[in-house]
């Protein structure tokens, strides 16, 4: 049998990939006018392309993007302040905000845990607690949008396992007040966690003063875990989410 009586032509497949992808609107075009995402770069797309056959669930076979996982996590470390943080590249926002309340789920290890997580907060939050089984108790937001530090504070109990803070809400791009909730986690000693999916690679750009004014990151002393997706402002190629734990001792309770 010869091999181009099996299946279609290539050129027959790509025909047919091209006419579907005319039915996505494209940035280039400027109809997308409210996503998070971006073109990725072309020389994150050549990248990309290198390692599509590389596997990071084994490690030991695949050194080199292991090593290049890492280096992508050092640098995303940096930008946020985290001198001691440690982490992964996952599928993006959703995931890295799963791992990081699994992770202040199983080191609270209290029964019936509850997070307080702000009214503007991704949808993802509302997915996972129902994954994690964790009631989710809603903090009202200020005329800004912003979370009120006294609404989190109030809801805060002794089945507590994190409070939520975003640095750049999907919709506006607001940033909640993390230097308060900071204060109000290490108050009553939980986990803070920042999902800056959005912002994490935007607030680190901004002049000094802008940058000081909208403080999310390690630098402050509550906060124990950033989501942070580099296949939004980062121009990565989808799926690409980085999420950064203040140190390894909080990973350690998500080892399997
Ligand atoms: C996009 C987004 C997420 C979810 O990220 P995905 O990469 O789509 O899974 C979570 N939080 C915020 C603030 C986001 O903007």
């Amino acid at each position: 049998m010869q091999m181009e009586n099996q299946g279609r032509s290539r050129k027959d497949v790509l025909e047919d990939l091209w006419r579907i992808l005319q039915e996505d609107e494209k940035y280039e075009e400027g109809t997308i006018l409210s996503s998070m995402c971006t073109k990725p770069l072309p020389i994150a797309k050549t990248a990309h392309q290198m390692f599509l056959a590389s596997n990071l669930g084994d490690a030991g076979l695949f050194r080199g993007a292991r090593r290049l996982e890492q280096e992508a996590v050092r640098k995303l470390a940096d930008l946020l302040n985290g001198r001691d943080s440690v982490g992964f590249i996952v599928s993006g926002g959703t995931e890295a905000n799963l791992l990081a309340l699994w992770a202040a789920r199983n080191s609270a290890n209290v029964s019936s845990p509850e997070v307080v997580i702000p009214e503007s907060a991704h949808f993802s939050f509302d997915k996972i607690c129902n994954i994690l089984g964790l009631k989710a108790i809603s903090a009202e937001l200020d005329d800004t949008y912003r979370v009120k530090p006294e609404a989190v504070a109030r809801s805060v109990t002794s089945r507590t396992v994190a409070i939520v803070g975003t640095a750049g809400t999907t919709e506006l791009g607001v940033v909640d007040p993390i230097p308060s909730l900071s204060k109000i986690a290490k108050t009553h000693d939980v986990y803070l966690h920042v999902d800056a999916a959005f912002g994490g690679l935007v607030i680190p750009f901004l002049e000094p003063a802008e940058r000081n004014a909208l403080a999310f990151d390690f630098s402050l002393e509550g906060v124990k875990s950033i989501t942070v997706d580099s296949h939004k402002m980062g121009m990565a190629p989808i799926p690409a989410g980085g999420i950064l734990c203040r140190n390894q001792s909080l990973l350690n309770h998500i080892k399997t």
